[in-house]
């Protein structure tokens, strides 16, 4: 498939689109035209400068139907962006043309027992407050939950917090509705339901824009957060897998941390002395009992304990797991970058090599999730960046010895957690965006 981009031309594209929002002034098009890829060392270059000509700030779907159609006129290339959180430089315009900002789709449209309805622009911190109300929750948040949106989560992201309990968001059941835009001449809206909800899950804003997503709820639980230290880095991962595997214990997450990377974690350093690794945990107060007999088991202690009730009140746990672990690092050392791995399920044999192999030049991050009916190790790895030669061995040896890489250094779609695009992506892509306007750049299967 290849794309028809035409230059873009101010004046006719702005008549196109008449009373809606847009930005111009160049210092605020740099700043809307990027995202998180500056914690690669690789991308950064790569997407340096990319910047688009405008970016528009739609206040509904009829004016996101105007700006679809404007583009599909004026052949403009078109990157969606929710709160450009995303991590693999997805919002980067590398053609330039429309930055299309979802945030003022603000419409919490409604909640009931065990399911949503909410425009894209929601951002998951206020769903889930909307839905607490009625005592249900969000069954899963990136650690950006409070600044991410639902749209560029289901686009770009991929799991994280209450994963350990309900999986990816890719699973089947964790998204029920997409409502979708497309970039053809007269754009229609499209309902996708059911498994056709994978037609535009996780597509990277390339296969039509979402205005609205239906999204299942978990019971809300009172959930208290835990730190538990330990003096052996396997026993802690082996700890965070017992307690994953305790199936009756309901816990939202378990983040494992090897040595130095708790010291980066300024707000939390008074409970982790130096020279011990931890556990960052996230467990509903009804298996709070049950943790103590687990945690002696395997030599832990622990040294943080807030209830419910107090979670929430300064440092929150679950801004500390996940990508935010990196985040932490880099601000206290900027020369660290990250991988996004999965491991084997081999009762953590590879994690111990790799730990040992790579030592202090490869700190283990490790998050435990639900993963197609068992437990799975997904990592963040921190990495002490020296050369993208060095960083490639690194990858190239996790994945000689069985690890999956979802590489962070990369901004094409087929190097990332799918490591293709689907069939039926490509079908639908051809159906929504004839003219390959959508985010062109980000697949190697699409030529721009
Ligand atoms: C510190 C840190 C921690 C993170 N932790 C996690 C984590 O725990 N789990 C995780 O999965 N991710 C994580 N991420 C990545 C990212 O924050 C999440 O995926 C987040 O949900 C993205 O939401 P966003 O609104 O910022 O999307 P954006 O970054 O704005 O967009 C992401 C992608 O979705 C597309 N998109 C956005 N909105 C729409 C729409 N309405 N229609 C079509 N396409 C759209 C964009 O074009 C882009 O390709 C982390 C990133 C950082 C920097």
């Amino acid at each position: 498939m290849t794309a028809s981009i035409k230059p873009f031309n101010a004046g006719a594209f702005t008549a196109s689109i008449p009373g809606i929002e847009v930005i111009t002034e160049p210092s605020q098009l740099a700043k809307l035209s990027q995202d998180y890829h500056t914690f690669s060392p690789v991308l950064t270059p790569l997407l340096e400068g990319k910047i688009a000509d405008i970016v528009v700030r739609p206040a509904n779907q009829t004016e996101v139907i105007q700006v679809a159609a404007a583009c599909a006129k004026h052949k403009i290339p078109i990157t969606v962006r929710g709160a450009g959180t995303g991590n693999y430089g997805q919002c980067v315009p590398l053609y330039g043309g429309v930055i299309l900002d979802m945030t003022r789709m603000q419409e919490i449209c409604w909640v009931k027992e065990g399911v949503a309805r909410v425009q894209a622009g929601v951002k998951l911190a206020a769903l889930d407050k909307k839905a607490r109300e009625i005592g249900w929750e969000m069954r899963m948040a990136p650690s950006t939950y409070r600044t991410a949106t639902i749209g560029g989560f289901v686009a770009g992201g991929s799991g994280g917090i209450g994963s350990i309990q309900y999986g990816l968001m890719a699973d089947k059941g964790n998204l029920l509705g997409l409502q979708v835009v497309t970039l053809e001449d007269e754009p229609r809206v499209i309902e996708l339901r059911a498994e056709d909800v994978q037609k535009a899950n996780h597509a990277w804003g390339i296969n039509g824009i979402i205005t609205e997503v239906e999204i299942p709820l978990g019971p809300a639980y009172p959930w208290a957060e835990v730190i538990v230290t330990f003096d052996e880095f396997m026993s802690a991962a082996k700890f965070g897998k017992a307690l994953a595997l305790s199936d009756g214990m309901i816990k939202k997450e378990i983040g494992v941390f090897a040595l130095p990377i708790p010291q980066y974690f300024t707000a939390l350093r008074q409970y982790i002395s130096d020279g011990k690794h931890a556990a960052l945990l996230i467990v509903a107060e009804s298996s709070l009992e049950l943790l103590p007999g687990l945690i002696q088991e395997f030599n832990g202690e622990v040294t943080y304990s807030k209830s419910a009730i107090d979670a929430g009140k300064g440092a929150n746990i679950a801004e500390y797991t996940w990508n935010h672990t990196t985040l932490h690092a880099r601000s206290a050392d900027t020369s660290i970058t990250y991988l996004q791995s999965i491991f084997p399920t081999d009762n953590l044999k590879t994690v111990e090599h790799m730990h040992q192999h790579f030592g202090a030049e490869v700190m283990m991050h490790l998050e435990f999730i639900r993963f197609k009916g068992s437990i799975a190790n997904p990592a963040l790895q921190l990495v002490r960046y020296t050369t993208e030669e060095r960083l490639n061995e690194i990858i190239r040896y996790h994945e000689e010895h069985g690890v999956f890489i979802a590489n962070p250094h990369s901004y094409f779609i087929e190097d990332g957690w799918k490591r293709a695009i689907d069939p039926e992506h490509l079908k639908f892509k051809q159906m929504v965006d004839p003219y390959g306007l959508m985010n062109p750049g980000k697949s190697k299967t699409i030529t721009p």
